[in-house]
């Protein structure tokens, strides 16, 4: 703590580096000082148990969360979450605390700095004009933490630590629907845990749309959590969009749709339709927007038919969850 204090807007700490030290070589962050963290024991513990909660070390990697048999047993989805980020490799360096605090991304933004000095630069890095909206007055950079959705679906709470104090905040709280500014959080404060909420009765699931199965960010994530009665009526439902936004975003009207209804082909259908309009793609990942944003209709009928325990229209490929849109529908 005293080192982040002393060092001001010049730290930032670093994790496991796998997004921090690519975006210093193309010098899209240029702090003068790093503040490892990889050998704070104290940060890498997993505590309590599903029924009662779990509390995550935000230095675990993820495939420590990913293989971790309480997390698998209790929070399969951020398990599922955590072992579709990236690759093996990367996934034995990368925390799922980095991984929570991911800077946004955008396709003229993750280049190295010779390109971005050619189309002089872009307002979230040395520039003034966003090349994507250029009469926008902010940036849309996109939200493309794999683990964010899931962790806003459920409700999952982090704790923030800095030398003034601790807070401890839902994560929705975390994000600003901001390419910029994505973050609501201090350059000192480290995030210290992440608390899972004991599992009583609701069910959750991710689903992650990429180009290829074996690594790539999400261009779409879907996560839900759902509380069904025994005759699959929806008491509470939770619904959110990754990859579509500068923050995981609610799909409110789908929410709305379900809520106090029986899940069945119809309730899905109606369900699905209305996140078309809440996933919100620009034109700057991977795949067109307009078929990204498509996709929101059919990856949200595809958790609902899992959550419901109804067949999904074509099998997905084992092991691979949702990673094709043309498995999985
Ligand atoms: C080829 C490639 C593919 C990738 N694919 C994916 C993908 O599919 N999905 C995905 O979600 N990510 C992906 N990533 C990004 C990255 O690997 C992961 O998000 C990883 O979990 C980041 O964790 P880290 O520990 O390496 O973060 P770091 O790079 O160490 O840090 C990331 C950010 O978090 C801050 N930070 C880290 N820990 C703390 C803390 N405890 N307190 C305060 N601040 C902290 C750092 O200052 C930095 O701003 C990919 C990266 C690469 C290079
Ligand atoms: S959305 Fe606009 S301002 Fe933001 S990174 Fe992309 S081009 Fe730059």
């Amino acid at each position: 703590m005293r080192m982040i204090a002393d060092g001001g807007s010049e730290a930032m700490f670093v994790a496991g580096g796998t997004d921090l030290y690519p975006n210093m070589k193309r010098r899209q962050q240029t702090p003068k000082i790093v503040i490892g963290l990889e050998s704070v024991r104290a940060l890498r513990t997993v505590k309590g148990t599903p029924a009662k909660g779990l509390v995550l070390g935000a230095g675990l990697t993820l495939t420590e969360v990913a293989e971790d048999k309480r997390v698998r047993k209790g929070h399969p989805a951020v398990a599922t979450a955590a072992e579709l980020i990236s690759t093996p490799l990367l996934r034995n360096m990368g925390t799922i605390g980095g991984n929570l605090l991911l800077d946004t991304r955008c396709n003229y933004y993750d280049q190295n700095y010779e390109w971005r000095k050619a189309i002089n630069f872009c307002m979230k890095k040395d520039g003034d004009i966003c090349w994507v909206a250029p009469s926008s007055p902010r940036c849309w950079a996109v939200q493309s933490s794999d683990s964010a959705p899931v962790m806003v679906a459920i409700g999952a709470q982090l704790k923030l630590v800095s030398p003034e104090g601790e807070r401890l905040i839902p994560a929705a709280d975390l994000y600003n629907d901001d390419g910029i500014r994505h973050l609501n959080k201090r350059p000192e404060e480290m995030l210290t845990e992440i608390h899972l909420p004991p599992t009583n009765g609701w069910r959750a699931t991710y689903w992650k749309l990429r180009r290829r199965g074996s690594f790539d960010f999400p261009v779409l994530g879907v996560a839900a959590c759902l509380t069904l009665a025994a005759d699959k009526t929806v008491e509470k439902a939770s619904i959110i969009l990754g990859g579509v936004g500068s923050s995981p975003l609610r799909a409110v009207n789908t929410e709305k749709t379900i809520l106090g209804k029986r899940l069945n082909e119809d309730t899905i259908a109606e369900a699905a339709a209305a996140a078309y309009p809440a996933a919100k793609p620009l034109d700057n990942t991977d795949y067109a927007m307009a078929w990204r944003k498509d996709m929101a209709r059919y990856y949200v009928a595809g958790v609902l038919r899992e959550l419901a325990g109804l067949p999904p229209l074509h099998q997905p490929s084992p092991g691979v969850n949702g990673s094709s849109p043309f498995r999985v529908l």
